[in-house]
């Protein structure tokens, strides 16, 4: 099973619907060999070789649908499920939009910008950053933006777990992302409009 490490990736979700993880081939296979798949939900089928069967001595070829509802439910953690903040998904969270300038740049040309500076207690959390264009970073410095003239064009917030699954697939498929916009919030950049 070589060669599938950029290939698609599976969303496999609990019982309830709730997203569990994303899953390369072989693993998604591995649901559906433990008999852990209750449900296909996706529109789209990958196959896979997997193996010789041993009857018959020719390759069988496996499917994985791209979403997989598997047996059981996963629970979140006490005090709710956190998405851990990085920069590729604050950057894609706000689709690549200076929270200053207001234009869309590369990743590459992108900083995480702490509002309240961190020197000044700003904590490093999903609410006090906002995507920034280098240019921007460095004109606003170590000041508030209030301080700085440089009022927000768009208000940060905390991800959810849905919204943290679909930041997390730069090449997430159209069915999967519309799995998971299903739930999000409306304050969403990524809601369904
Ligand atoms: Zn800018």
């Amino acid at each position: 099973m070589r060669g599938f490490e950029t290939g698609p990736r599976i969303l496999i979700v609990d019982s309830h619907g709730q997203p569990v993880r994303w899953a390369e081939l072989p693993r998604a296979a591995r649901y559906y060999a433990s008999g852990k798949v209750v449900n296909d939900l996706g529109d789209a089928v990958f196959a896979m070789n997997g193996g010789i069967q041993k009857s018959l001595g020719t390759p069988s070829t496996l499917h994985a649908s791209s979403i997989v509802m598997i047996r059981g439910r996963c629970r979140s953690p006490a005090g709710g499920y956190r998405v851990a903040l990085s920069k590729h998904r604050l950057f894609a969270r706000d689709r690549h939009v200076c929270a200053y300038c207001g234009a869309t740049f590369p990743d590459g040309e992108l900083t995480v910008e702490h509002i309240v500076p961190l020197s000044r207690g700003g904590r490093n959390d999903w609410t006090n950053v906002v995507t920034a264009c280098r240019p921007c970073n460095t004109r606003k410095g170590n000041r508030a933006p209030e301080e700085a003239n440089m009022p927000l064009l768009y208000v940060p917030y905390a991800v959810s777990r849905n919204e943290g699954f679909i930041l997390s697939n730069r090449r997430i498929l159209a069915d999967q992302m519309a799995f998971l916009q299903a739930s999000l919030p409306r304050h969403s950049r990524w809601a369904q409009s």
